[in-house]
Parts: C-alpha cells; structure tokens; sequence
C-alpha cells in the first residue's frame, strides 16, 4: 500500500495551537487506498500544545506580538522532508490556511483573519523536493478518484505526457495521415476526392442548392424595405 504524509491534526491528533484537532471524516476513506503517516512539523520542530498562534509575515514567521518562530518551522519543515524521503513518500495531504500546512492560502501576517494565497513553510520545503502537496479541503477527491479521467485532472502536463509513453501512446510517434486512415476504413481515396475525367463527380449534401429561400437569400435580402426609411416618408408626405 501507497504511504501519503498527512497533517497529524488531520486524523485527529490534538497537535494544533489550541490544543484541539481538525479531524476529517473523509481520511477513513482515505485509509482504503492508502497508509497514512500523520506528522506535525511544529511540534517536530520544537513548539509545544498548546503555542501562541503564528503566521508567515514577509521571509519571517512571526506570532502575535512579532517573536520570530522560523527557527522552529524551518526545522519542522526539514523534519518533514526527512520523513518522506525515510518512507519513500512522494504525496502529502495538509492543512489548508496552516502557517506550516498551507497548500493554496494562508493568513496574511496581521492575524485579522485574512487570507492571501500563499504556501506553509513545510509545503514549500517538500513541493521543492517532488512531493505532491494536497490541500485537505479542495483536493482529496483525487486520492479516491476510481475513474482515470478523473485522475488525469489533476496530472500536470508533464505528468500527462508520462503516463502516456508509460501506455505506449507516447506524444511524439508520427501521426497517420488522414487519407492512410480513410483507406483503412474502407474508402477509396480516387472516388472521395479525386474524381477522373468524365466520370460524375461524388454527391455532395446541398450541392447547386442556393443559400436562402427559395430566389436566392442574399438578393431577395436586398429587396426588402427598410423599415425606418418607410416610416420617415410617410412622415414627410402627411406634414
Ligand atoms: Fe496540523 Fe500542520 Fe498545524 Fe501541525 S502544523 S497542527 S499538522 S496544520
């Protein structure tokens, strides 16, 4: 079976600032396809349950009062890399808005709430590395996704390209010509396209026919009156 790091919080493990967890119902799913290795990077690092909430403000991250933590996440962020490579781990699913976590947002540094899109320390140290980060709110239908086309989605172009040659449908095999591929089915190139002298040339679906209506749609289309001119005379004439 697969191994996927997972934010330890994720599967219910009370490692968060506040000493709770945020645990996701759709992780037993999960645990079908895959074996979990739950991992905090900040208690890795260093910083105890519970901990003064932090958030990335520039290069630095700060708590509320500006202490600078990075010391603590840029190790819990390498410990998390050492973790992937121990166990051969080439995906992992965290938790989305986390100063450590965060795969597509985070807050914004002046702990008001607001979200900017942005990545975790431990999200950047393990993408730069190859691992595949998942958001937990936005992308774990991929981890479960049973159809292939689903699965494809979410493949990068080179990913595709990939899988492809994998098939042996690779991109860069010549492609047949179109004429080749009529032949094949049944149909005589000389007859389609090339008719010889006196011979009739092939049917053509609305061949002869004119455009519009029946005298011809673009005279007849002349013809008609315009309408606003008509009322204007008739306008003149009665003043
Ligand atoms: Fe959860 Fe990651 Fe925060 Fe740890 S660092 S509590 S795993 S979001």
């Amino acid at each position: 079976m697969e191994k996927i790091l997972i934010s330890a919080c994720l599967v219910g493990d009370n490692c968060t600032w506040r000493g709770d967890n945020n645990y996701l119902p759709f992780i037993e799913e999960l645990k079908k396809k895959y074996e979990l290795v739950p991992f905090c990077p900040e208690v890795a690092g260093g910083l105890s349950i519970p901990r003064e909430p932090c958030e990335i403000r520039g290069a630095d991250i700060v708590t509320k009062d500006g202490t600078s933590k990075a010391k603590e996440y840029n190790l819990g962020a390498q410990k998390a890399l050492q973790a992937c490579k121990l166990f051969n781990i080439t995906i992992a699913i965290l938790k989305e808005s986390s100063p450590s976590c965060g795969v597509r947002n985070i807050y914004d540094g002046h702990f008001n709430q607001t979200k900017i899109v942005g990545k975790g320390i431990t999200t950047q140290m393990l993408e730069s590395h190859g691992v595949r980060c998942y958001s937990s709110e936005a992308d774990l239908r991929f981890l479960v996704a049973e159809e292939k086309k689903k699965e494809k989605e979410y493949l990068s172009f080179e990913e595709r390209g990939a899988l492809r040659r994998k098939k042996g449908k690779s991109s860069s095999s010549p492609r047949k010509p179109r004429s080749e591929k009529k032949e094949q089915a049944g149909v005589s190139k000389e007859k389609t396209f090339f008719p010889k002298n006196g011979e009739k040339k092939p049917f053509r679906k609305n061949e002869g026919k004119k455009p519009f209506g029946k005298k011809g749609g673009k005279k007849n289309f002349a013809k008609k009156p315009y309408r606003g001119k008509r009322i204007q005379k008739t306008n003149k004439k009665s003043a």
